[in-house]
């Protein structure tokens, strides 16, 4: 039985990378490894908690009652209300009783305030990344301490998965001294994330019910932002590309989770050699968590969903790191993108 004692730090496998990578579906095949727990995008633990309030207040609900903090306008419309379990947050058996433990009943949300766990990147940058983890060390490191411990508490996981997805919330969590954190760099194709975000997407749980579309040079400059702060921060960390994930995920997933160093059992596959997937307390995240049944990751060809000047946008917008991460200029679905040679690669074999 793990020992989740204050003594031992908490082991966490950090996803990072611009948004619609395949995090989810990568974190829902981690989660069916024993001794595994994928928790979603604990980062808006906030935003979605709040979210899963005020629902319940515009429906009347007793349990609306709650103090907000800076990230609660519009959070019912940004974020879903419902567990990957399927059940209200404040209903789902590891939520519930975190939200009730770390935040108080009625909730108080202030202690995980927007600008320390999401700091714009100028301000980063101007504060220095030192002062910025020391002075966030100390407010919201000990109420992120709590939710973690918590999780692995609750779960009984020797590895909590956190696809949170953002580098500087990553880089928070590495300076944490009751953390051990193994940070994981996700990239995708950006014309693939970019396909994705050109529609609007189903969601449960959402006010208006779906997530809403993203224009090409918005796509083109998170992916940007995300991916060269991850290349700056996190340089000696695993790097998985998309493409080569959904074309062998489970020997993709095996070697992410040696890296952390701590055993744990694969998941049971039919004869067919297929993951079913449990159900989940995917917190946050992509849509995806709501799925059931066996694994099944079909690879997309965003070059017949994205528009000629979508693509031109998006091309000439990340140029120089499409190149380093091994992209074709311009023709190709992403399935046919040729395969890094090693599947995941350590940044400090390139150099970095
Ligand atoms: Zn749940």
């Amino acid at each position: 039985m793990p020992d989740h004692g204050r003594g031992q730090k908490v082991k966490i496998l950090y996803i990072m990378g611009p948004t619609r990578s395949g995090s989810t579906l990568l974190a829902r095949l981690l989660n069916e490894y024993r001794g595994v727990v994928s928790v979603g995008e604990v980062v808006s633990i906030d935003v979605a908690l709040q979210s899963c309030r005020m629902q319940a207040r515009s429906r009347g609900d007793a349990r609306s009652t709650f103090v907000p903090n800076d990230a609660a306008g519009g959070a019912s419309r940004r974020f879903s209300a419902l567990c990957g379990c399927a059940l209200p947050l404040q209903d789902c058996p590891v939520w519930g009783p975190i939200e009730k433990s770390v935040f108080g009943d009625p909730p108080d949300y202030s202690p995980w305030s927007w600008d320390a766990a999401r700091p714009g990147l100028v301000r980063f940058l101007l504060e220095g990344s030192g002062r910025w983890v020391e002075r966030n060390g100390r407010a919201l490191g000990e109420v992120a301490e709590s939710v973690y411990r918590e999780l692995a508490r609750l779960t009984q996981a020797r590895i909590i998965v956190d696809d949170s997805k953002t580098p500087l919330y990553g880089y928070f969590l590495r300076h944490q001294p009751w953390a051990d954190v193994l940070p994981v760099r996700l990239v995708r194709d950006p014309r693939g994330t970019a396909a994705s975000w050109s529609r609007a997407k189903p969601y449960a749980g959402i006010d208006g019910g779906h997530l809403p579309a993203h224009a090409a040079h918005t796509c083109s400059v998170d992916w940007l932002k995300r991916v060269a702060l991850a290349d700056r921060l996190f340089k000696a960390s695993p790097v998985v590309r998309y493409e080569d994930f959904i074309a062998s995920p489970m020997q993709i997933a095996t070697r992410l989770l040696d890296a952390t160093g701590i055993e744990v059992e694969p998941p049971d596959r039919d004869h067919a050699g297929a993951v079913r997937l449990s159900t989940n307390h995917i917190l946050a995240s992509n849509p995806d968590k709501f799925e059931r049944g066996t694994l099944s990751i079909k690879p997309p060809d965003w070059s017949k969903v994205l528009r000629t000047r979508a693509r031109l946008v998006v091309t000439a917008s990340t140029l120089p790191l499409l190149r380093r991460y091994g992209y074709a200029l311009w023709d190709g679905p992403e399935h046919r993108s040729p395969p890094f040679r090693e599947l995941v690669r350590r940044g400090s074999e390139r150099g970095g």
